[in-house]
Order: structure tokens, then sequence, then C-alpha cells
């Protein structure tokens, strides 16, 4: 295919199937300064355009955190002046763009230069006050510099060729700006298997290779690549061996996809007739109609944090009004579970002032800030209530990690409901609140939470995160993120027991549920209902039907016995492998399991 040598980079399988074509580098890592020249005409302008693109944006950034700067530091704003004196200063903005020109050298290397000119000006002053300034420059020039490495200059909106985006990071933000319709696949330095990167390429169906580290550096726009989604595996550059035989990969992906789509719409009972509802997690209302063609029997988990993501100011109480309600009337009296606000951790919204946190997935997180910020909590409780009158809405509040906190949700819940009902407005007075199970403490006190629950869901991308102390979007630790741990085995049963002692039914909405080779296990510790990325829906059903429940609760009964996820693993393997192994072939619509 290509003069150059075939490379393979692996990374985590994060959202399945193959895309073959060039890549697009979006956004670098920004470790290294790279020196490249410039060959002149339109190029240079180009790289001059780029020079003071990033000018601008640092200059935007020094403006917008002086006009934050509260009123016990507005007697600092000069430092911020300061820095903006610098950039504007002709030492900096002017000088960098004549280095362009004349040394042919891109906008990096030649920032990296006025700025060393301009320190050293400032270094040969005698006064030390002056001379202290030189700090101020290597402030200022990193932050144009951000903006330079981060940001190739690419609008993400604009991008309108098929392309395999490739980038350091994709926050929700920057994936929902693109048309995914040209976005073949996903390729990032960073990200694990449920970070959000991941879960949108999964809702988009785009195939996608997280957590490669350094890719970002390794690829350049205009390389053929090839990304296996389902074994984790970048291949840049491949021979025409391989790129043939992945050519036939995708084919019987794609043959695989359709014949399993197919059979979305069969009923899930067991052998022996036991039912389970299999429904799909979405965060658009858009993408409800992929979840109903995969077979979806309703929404157990609607994401509610991309409403906030995808604009500059909070959504208003109608426009969530008005999205919520067209989900709920869209399903026809299926039912949607509407998750309130879990910003914070690895979500960020661009609506949303978040202070900078040393641990933020222990920090200000979901429930804890809705809980803070009550305004927004209660337009977003308003919201859902009047779009229950449209349809089988529930109400399900994230991260909750004990009574105290779930009986405070409640109690902001009902005077919101009051205040509707004195302005005559129209909810479902029976509302069902459920709550995440995702936290360790909830597990241990879940049969306290159960007596003020209408349902749990288990959110097992965060328990697992914080049950096993592995950082669900740290790259480092991916290969540790084992969902079939003794631990969290013994959590899943612990919660669905005190569920249903209490009387109440126990679902199940992290990435966990959609794992069809985990599934058995799950329906087999009693599970109720489970909600996954809709891609996974048809081939859940498929395993579902497989089996008694009785078959499925021995299984799950062995595997509590085993003392690591490693033998778990090879106990499931060997018992469904020999039983089932056409259904649970290796070349499936799933990302590759991890630990
Ligand atoms: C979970 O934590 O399992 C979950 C479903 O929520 P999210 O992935 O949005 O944190
Ligand atoms: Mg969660």
């Amino acid at each position: 295919m290509s003069a150059a040598k075939q490379k393979t980079l692996k990374g985590v399988g994060a959202s399945p199937g193959i895309a073959i074509g060039r890549a697009l580098v979006v956004s670098k890592s920004p470790v290294r300064v790279p020196y490249r020249p410039v060959g002149g005409g339109d190029e240079t302008e180009r790289e001059v355009e780029r020079f003071q693109k990033a000018l601008n944006a640092a200059r935007d950034d020094l403006n917008k955190a002086k006009a934050e700067l509260g009123p016990d530091l507005a007697d600092y704003a000069y430092i911020i002046e300061a820095h903006l004196g610098i950039l504007g200063d002709k030492m900096i903005s002017q000088r960098g763009e004549d280095l362009i020109r004349s040394q042919g050298i891109n906008a990096e290397w030649a920032l990296g230069l006025a700025e060393a000119e301009a320190k050293s000006i400032f270094e040969n002053v005698k006064d030390d006050y002056i001379r202290s300034r030189s700090t101020d420059v290597e402030y200022v020039a990193g932050q144009v510099l951000k903006h330079l490495a981060g940001n190739n200059g690419i609008e993400l909106s604009t991008i309108r060729e098929k392309v395999v985006v490739v980038a350091h990071d994709l926050s929700p933000a920057e994936t929902t700006q693109m048309d995914l319709s040209w976005v073949m696949g996903f390729v990032t330095d960073m990200g694990g298997p449920t970070s959000h990167t991941a879960i949108m390429a999964q809702a988009k169906a785009v195939p996608a290779v997280l957590g490669l580290e350094r890719v970002s550096q390794e690829v350049k726009s205009g390389d053929f690549v090839i990304v296996d989604g389902s074994a984790g595996a970048v291949i840049v550059n491949p021979d025409e061996e391989t790129l043939h035989d992945y050519r036939d990969q995708q084919e019987a992906y794609e043959l695989y996809a359709q014949e399993i789509l197919a059979q979305a719409h069969l009923p899930t009972n067991t052998t022996d007739g036991r039912r389970l509802e299999v429904g799909a997690n979405i965060e658009l209302a858009e993408e409800l109609g992929t979840a109903l063609t995969y077979g979806a029997e309703g929404v157990g988990l609607f994401r509610t944090e991309f409403l906030y993501v995808s604009q500059r100011t909070l959504p208003t109480e109608e426009e969530l009004f008005v999205n919520f309600k067209t989900v709920a009337q869209r399903l026809g009296g299926r039912p949607v579970n509407i998750r309130t606000l879990d910003i914070g951790g690895d979500k960020f919204a661009s609506s949303v002032e978040l202070a900078p946190e040393i641990n933020p997935a222990l920090g200000l997180r979901a429930i804890r800030y809705c809980l803070k910020e009550q305004a927004l909590f209660r337009t977003q409780l308003r919201a859902i209530l009047r779009a229950s009158a449209y349809g089988k809405v529930r109400v399900m509040f994230p991260l909750i990690s004990g009574v105290g906190e779930l009986l405070q949700a409640r109690a902001v819940l009902e005077q919101v409901k009051q205040g509707l009902a004195e302005q005559g407005q129209a909810y479902d007075p029976k509302l069902e609140v459920g709550i995440m199970i995702e936290v360790p403490s909830a597990v241990a006190v879940a049969d306290l939470l159960a007596q003020h629950a209408d349902f749990f869901s288990i959110g097992t991308n965060d328990l697992i995160q914080y049950s096993l102390a592995i950082d669900r979007v740290n790259e480092y630790v991916a290969h540790l993120y084992q969902p079939l741990h003794p631990a969290v085995l013994r959590m899943i049963r612990q919660v669905v027991d005190a569920g249903h002692a209490g009387g109440i039914p126990v679902a199940m909405c992290g990435e966990m549920a959609g794992d069809a080779r985990a599934v058995p296990l799950l329906l087999g510790l009693g599970l109720d209902s489970l909600s996954m990325n809709p891609l996974a829906i048809p081939r859940v059903k498929q395993v579902l039907r497989l089996a008694s429940a009785q078959e499925w609760g021995r299984l799950a009964k062995n595997a509590l016995g085993f003392a690591t996820a490693a033998e778990v693993s090879r106990f499931m393997e060997t018992e469904l492998g020999s039983r089932f192994s056409t259904v649970l072939a290796a070349r499936v619509p799933l990302p590759a399991q991890t630990g």
C-alpha cells in the first residue's frame, strides 16, 4: 500500500468494527515542540495564520481569566494585564511571524526562538524586578504553545471528508462538534474502554481504539491506517497482504452485524421462560432511532450531560423539556430512565463552570454538584417532571453514596413537584425514583437505600473504578480494570439481594451489561434488566436466549467461587466456549474485553 514500513500500535479496543482510510491528526500531545521546515508560498501563509490564531486564542483565554477574577483577586488583575502586554508586544507576535517567514520554520519553532530572544533581553537587565519578568515571557509563550500543540488549527465542525480522526484526547464537547458521518474511526493517546470518547464512539457505531499513549505523535495526517476497534489495534501504513486481510475481516464483520440485526427484535426469554428487559443507553435524543432499530425495549440510561456539553450557555428548562418529551413520546409507553446531570470527574460541559480539582473523580461530581448548584438541578427536575406527563419517564440520581444524599435529592424533587402543582403544570405524580449504584458505600448500605428508592441501576463503569481504585480514563491502568474481579461480582450479588429483599428491581447500565460474555453471569446473579450501548443489544439478546435461567444461575454460583478475575474469565470461556462457540465467536460487534 505504501513505501513506509507497516507499524502496529496496540491500545484499548473501545468501539468495535474496522475502519480503513486516511488519518487526520486533529490534536497532539503537547509534550514536544516539533521542528518542521515550511516550504514558502501558501504553506508559509497558513503557518503564519496558525500562529496568529494561537496568539488570539491565548489572548481570549487571558481576557476570560481576567474577567473571571473574583473580588478577592481583583487587585492582581495587573499580572494578567502584564501577560496580555507581552503577548501583544512585537517581540513575540511580530518577531514570531518574521521568523516563520524569514527562516521558513513552523510556528512552534518560531515561537521558541522569539521567546528565547525576549527572555535574554529581560535577563540582561540589571534591575531585579525587570529581570524576573523573563518568567512571564515563558508563561505567555507556554500559553500560545498550548494552542499550537494542542490543536492543529483544524475546526472539528468543518471536517468534510472521510477520515480516521487521530487525537491526543477528545472531550465530549469536541466529539459533539464533529459531523460523525465523516468520521470512519477514532484513535487517541488517552482514554479507556469506558471513557466518554468510547461511549460516544459506540453510540455512533464508529470503530475506536483509545489509550495508545503516543499515536498522535506517531501518525501524520494523510497516513493510511487501519483501526481494529474489536482487537484494539491500529496498523499504520499497512502492506498489501495486511490490507487485504483486513478488507476481508471488515466485510465479514459487516455481514455479521447485518445478520445479528435481523434478530434484534426477537424477545429475550431464557429457555425456561424468564424474561429480561434489554434497554439502550443513549446520550442524545437523536440516538433513539438507532436504539430502536437495534431492538431496545426502553432506555435504561439517558445520560443528560451532552445537552450541557454542546453549547456555551446552560440549556433552558424549555429546551430540556422538549428533549425529554421527544424521547418519552417516541418510546410510546416503553420506559426511559432520565439520569440527572452527572458532570465533573471525566465529564466536562462548556456551559458549566467547574473549579479545578486535584482529584476530580473524587470531587464535586454528579449528584454532589447538583445538590450544591440547586438552581440548575431544579431546572432539570422541572423539565423531567413535565416530560413525565408524556410517557413512562423515571428519574435516576447518579453517584449516590448513602441514604442522606438520596433523601436530600428526593426532598428537592418533592419541592419541585409542589411548585409545578401550584402552577397547574402536568406531571406523573407516581414518577419512579431510581438511583445508580456506583460507589462502594452504596453497595454496603444497599438494604437501607432500597427503602427509599423505586429501583437500582448498577453503574459498573464507576463501581469498578471506585472499588478497584482504577481510574477509568487512565490508559496506564486500563489492563487492571476487571469487570470479572471477584469483588465486583460479590458487590453485584449483594446489590441484587438487597434490592430484591426490599422489593425493588435491580438493573445494570454500566458497559459490563453490554458484554455478551458477561451476560450469562449477570442473569445468573439475578439482575432484572440490562441497559447498554445499542450496538450490543442484538447479541446480548441472542445470548440470553441460549439457555435456561437455572443453568445461568448455576454458572454464577460457580463463578463466585473463584479467587481471581483471570480464573473467573477462564471458567466462563470454557463453559460458554464449549457450548456456544458460534455465538461467542471472536469477531463480534463488541469492544475487546479488558482485564
Ligand atoms: C457507570 O458509571 O457505569 C455509568 C453507566 O455511568 P457513566 O458511565 O455515565 O459514569
Ligand atoms: Mg457513572
